[in-house]
């Protein structure tokens, strides 16, 4: 077993990374983190509030990991410290306009200990109703606690969601050479142990075989742009599962992470990816609710 293969970060954070990147971190969460405080001030529906919660982090955490993916940044400690910088900015700011707004629009000073103070306030009497019920107090701390939670993790998730490999060599970003590709499930312990040794064998034999309905997996291979030599592969497992009414949902992990192929493989799986499938789609068993059985029986 060689390990030696697989996508290391080297851990490097260019000049320009580290600033342009925290600045541009810092004024997206900023600006953003005011829309969304201001928003939850004058919106009564609190459902979209609480979407808020999740999509301006998320919306703001893949902001910023495209920018340090764009400049260069393969720090993985980096890009935590930036992200709790960004959540806490989207954060404040959101506190900010939202007290700002409850005091009609008076350009209260942004300074922690008074705001501080107007948040005491707002706590002890209540700002918001939902039928005739105003929560002040531990419950409202107990709804701000989740909401602060919500912010970080969303940020946190987008941040730092993996980024591509990157070619020490050319010092430049690889990019996708093969498109996200679904095929049928197969034994993965053994094609890990293939590609470990640089061999792909099974691979090779089974990315024409048609994926099944509710479980496969699904080959991404990215490429450097100006060298002949960085070719890394990931294997993801995809599972939908179809709930009561009908509505299916898909989950992706990492079975193989990013590990390096040889051009010739690359070659070879672009060539049979052409192709198309071998085996014939087989007919949707969507209505079957024991997802543990269909990788049982996919996984041949
Ligand atoms: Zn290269």
């Amino acid at each position: 077993m060689d390990e030696t293969r697989y996508y290391q970060p080297s851990g490097a954070v260019p000049i320009l990374g580290l600033v342009l990147g925290s600045a541009v971190a810092i004024f997206l969460a900023t600006i953003c983190g005011f829309v969304f405080g201001v928003v939850e001030f004058y919106n009564p529906i609190i459902y979209v509030n609480f979407l808020g919660a999740f999509f301006v982090p998320a919306m703001v955490g893949n902001a910023v990991r495209s920018t340090l993916i764009k400049l260069k940044v393969r720090n993985w400690t980096f890009s935590m410290l930036l992200g709790l910088l960004t959540a806490t900015a989207i954060l404040y700011s959101a506190w900010w306009a939202y007290v700002v707004a409850v005091v009609k629009w008076e350009l209260l000073s942004p300074d922690p200990t008074f705001l501080w103070g107007i948040i005491g306030l707002i706590s002890d009497n209540g700002v918001w109703s939902i039928k005739r019920y105003t929560p002040t107090g531990v419950v409202l701390w107990i709804l701000w606690a989740i909401e602060a939670g919500a912010i970080y993790f969303f940020t946190m998730m987008s941040v730092l969601d993996t980024p591509p490999p990157f070619c020490e060599d050319c010092d430049q970003v690889t990019t996708q050479k093969i498109a996200p590709h679904p095929f049928s499930m197969k034994d993965s312990l053994q094609m890990r142990d293939e590609l470990e040794d640089g061999r792909a064998d099974l691979l090779l034999a089974s990315v024409r075989d048609y994926p099944g309905a509710n479980c496969f997996l699904r080959l991404t291979v990215n490429a450097c742009p100006t060298c002949d030599e960085s070719y890394f592969a990931v294997i993801e497992t995809v599972t939908i599962t179809v709930d009561n009414e009908g509505k299916s949902s898909s989950s992706n992990t990492t079975t193989i992470p990013w590990i390096k192929v040889d051009a010739k493989i690359v070659a070879e799986l672009e060539a049979l990816i052409a192709l198309g499938y071998f085996t014939e789609k087989v007919a949707d068993v969507s209505d079957d609710d024991d997802d543990s059985e269909d990788v049982a029986a996919d996984d041949e």
